[in-house]
């Protein structure tokens, strides 16, 4: 898959950051009513700002991941999101988009590093996490029957294939939403946090 196929201008376009928006507000909504996993209580909304790297500076605005603080215990609750991947500092799309180059091998990594203005050791980083982290967690080992990866094949490079959608801007928005487990469980205000970019996406 070619570089140009995903150029920072997808991000640009107000239409897609808002219907992103719009699948983290459904997600929240029904996390919400599940109440809290502790102790059941309700949960009250406690959207906490995220600033928004790699986003077109039109959309900066005030950007807010949702979350939920339970009226009971205080526990914060923060639903999966198709904005933001974990407490990566760069928003979802983008270190999809930008992994997809490094893993598929369109790209070197320095030339997805001049592309994508994101430092070569943070890529190689995020690369590290697809071939050592993501493969090893539970969500996947349960997930993967239906993808049936082939064994060498990076499961980025074919998740993205395999999704419908006639554009690969359209794939990889699909691929974002297949891959919501893997974007949440980043619990703020439980103490000292490792920097946000060396945390692996933490997983039930
Ligand atoms: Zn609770």
């Amino acid at each position: 898959m070619s570089h140009n196929s995903f150029p920072g201008s997808m991000l640009s376009c107000a239409r897609v950051w808002a219907l992103l928006e719009k699948i983290d507000a459904a997600e929240a909504d029904r996390r919400r009513s599940e109440g809290c996993e502790h102790c059941g209580g309700r949960l009250h909304g406690a959207r906490y700002p995220r600033k928004p790297h790699a986003l077109a500076s039109a959309l900066r605005g005030d950007v807010r991941r949702f979350s939920f603080c339970c009226s009971e215990c205080r526990s914060r609750t923060t639903p999966p999101s198709v904005r933001f991947f974990g407490r990566r500092y760069r928003v979802a799309p983008v270190f999809l988009a930008a992994c997809l180059m490094i893993l598929g091998g369109s790209a070197p990594v320095e030339t997805a590093s001049r592309i994508w203005g994101i430092p070569a050791v943070t890529l190689r980083r995020w690369r590290r996490w697809w071939r050592e982290t993501f493969p090893a967690t539970a969500a996947w080992r349960w997930k993967r029957g239906e993808l049936a990866v082939p064994p060498d094949d990076p499961p980025l490079v074919v998740l993205v294939r395999l999704m419908r959608g006639r554009s690969p801007r359209s794939k990889l928005l699909r691929s974002l939403v297949w891959l919501m487990p893997w974007t949440g469980s980043c619990r703020i205000g439980d103490g000292l946090s490792p920097p946000a970019e060396s945390v692996p996406v933490a997983l039930a």
